[in-house]
């Protein structure tokens, strides 16, 4: 088996590596790194989690320990997709280039430009950049990237599918020809191809395995799932999430629970914070300095759950995340590769549950497909979840609240943050939020119809507070 040490590359950086707990090169590092130490151009086919970061980092800072950079010149451009990414791939520099002196700067929206101006002023070795922003720079005139001696684009396929290969290929046209290009996307899709046939020039191929067929390590399963009515089913499905948390116990230390949209990370994670969780969300609607405290709570361990969309959650390099919920089945099977990814990562276990409901089977039948596996299903932990005899025309004003009422008291608080505007009243958002939506629209009180009186449908303590 290849060693660090075999890979020729600088002293210090070996330290680092040492340091860092890390005995043998993954296999995309023990391709990637001696062609990229040659100065070849490098496509690495390969996503997160198979450590292809310091795939790209360990041989620049290498290449980079000699020489100095020139103001507003910087030597090196990593572009990322998103800001989350470039911030990590900032990390990995400083753990790897702990003992070599090289200037950094990143360049990721919502942070001030004057500050990353300085930066660049000074003069920078390797430049991290979303390509929106480094542009930005760019066409203000503070930066010139005449002297980018290696360029990396990292998670291209990500790249391609938030619109921003047109600003890879006008950065690629921005750089000097005689560059080096260190490329990686998880798939090649043929736009994807398309680019590197244009601005890579005779690359080493390093293709590694996908890691969700490579990792066993990763125990699978769904919980099929039918809400006994389709207006609970955002309800119900919260509480089997819930059913599914517990049931892991002590073996769950921290878990990323993906939901489709935006809205619904939202209402995950106040639902979950309702019942004392302790969970957050993350997604690209979020201020960067909130997504940024979020994500470092959950790196060193302060909170537990995070909720996610599939792009904030991209690329994040977050270790021994012991369990990944698929609140959603995603649109995409990648995607599901992707999710499942952020556990059971450099050979740890990890637990990956998924929740199905009927509406979604054919977006999971293509998730078996692309794996070649079959998940095993899971029982459903919340019995009274299962199908149940509805009756509807039962008048709901008799039924006793307290029994289901901190489930729809949850749910309408996190409920209120669904941006649906035809499913808002007039009224003031107190009383917008004072009965569940799934509620409203359902237990309508029989006979009394719209009029029904609105503190009807409220607890007591809702009632002293309105
Ligand atoms: P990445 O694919 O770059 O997101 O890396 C996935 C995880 O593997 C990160 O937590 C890295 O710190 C870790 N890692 C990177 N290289 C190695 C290695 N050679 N041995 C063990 N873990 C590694």
């Amino acid at each position: 088996m290849t060693k660090f040490s075999d890979l020729n590359l600088n002293t210090k950086v070996l330290k680092a590596i040492d340091e860092a707990g890390y005995e043998n090169p993954t296999p995309i590092q023990a391709g990637a790194i001696p062609a990229a130490l040659e100065g070849r151009d490098v496509l690495g086919i390969a996503q997160t989690g198979t450590g292809k970061t310091a795939s790209f980092t360990l041989p620049l800072i290498t290449a980079l320990a000699r020489g100095r950079a020139r103001a507003r010149m910087p030597r090196s451009l990593v572009l990322c997709p998103t800001r989350e990414l470039a911030a990590q791939v900032a990390e990995n520099f400083d753990t790897y280039a702990k003992y070599v002196k090289l200037s950094k700067a990143l360049l990721i929206g919502g942070v001030s430009f004057k500050e990353q101006d300085i930066l660049i002023d000074k003069g920078v070795d390797v430049l991290i950049a979303t390509p929106g922003r480094l542009l930005d720079h760019f066409e203000r005139g503070k930066l010139i990237l005449n002297d980018v001696k290696v360029m990396v684009v990292d998670e291209a396929d990500r790249m391609l599918d938030m619109g921003f290969i047109p600003d890879i290929e006008r950065i690629f046209g921005l750089t000097p020809f005689t560059r080096q290009t260190l490329f990686f996307s998880a798939t090649m899709a043929p736009e994807i191809e398309r680019i590197t046939n244009t601005f890579l020039s005779n690359p080493e191929r390093i293709e590694v395995a996908r890691q969700a067929t490579a990792s066993e390590t990763i125990e699978q399963g769904v919980v099929m799932f039918k809400a006994s009515r389709k207006d609970r089913e955002g309800t119900e499905k919260r509480k089997v999430l819930r059913g599914l948390i517990d049931a892991e116990g002590e073996k769950l230390t921290n878990a990323i629970i993906f939901c489709n949209r935006k809205t619904d990370v939202d209402i995950v994670a106040k639902s979950l914070k309702s019942y004392k969780y302790d969970a957050a969300p993350i997604h690209g609607d979020l201020d960067q300095s909130q997504r940024t405290r979020t994500l470092e709570g959950f790196r060193n361990g302060e909170l537990r759950i995070l909720v996610a969309s599939d792009v904030a959650a991209r690329g994040l390099d977050v270790p021994s995340v012991s369990h990944v919920f698929n609140f959603d089945v995603p649109g995409h099977p990648e995607d599901y590769v992707h999710r499942i990814g952020r556990t059971g990562r450099a050979g740890r276990e990890g637990k990956a549950i998924t929740i199905c409901v009927p509406r979604d089977e054919k977006q999971f039948d293509a998730v078996e497909k692309l794996i070649q596996k079959e998940i095993p299903r899971l029982d459903n932990p919340v019995k009274s979840a299962k199908p149940a005899e509805v009756k509807e025309d039962k008048p709901k004003s008799t039924r006793s609240r307290s029994s289901s009422k901190s489930e729809e008291k949850v749910d309408s608080t996190a409920a209120s943050e669904d941006t649906k505007p035809s499913r808002s009243r007039s009224s003031s958002s107190r009383s917008r939020s004072s009965t569940s939506r799934d509620d409203r629209s359902s237990n309508k009180v029989v006979g009394l119809g719209d009029h029904t009186p609105s503190f009807i449908g409220l607890s007591f303590e809702e009632r002293m507070a309105s």
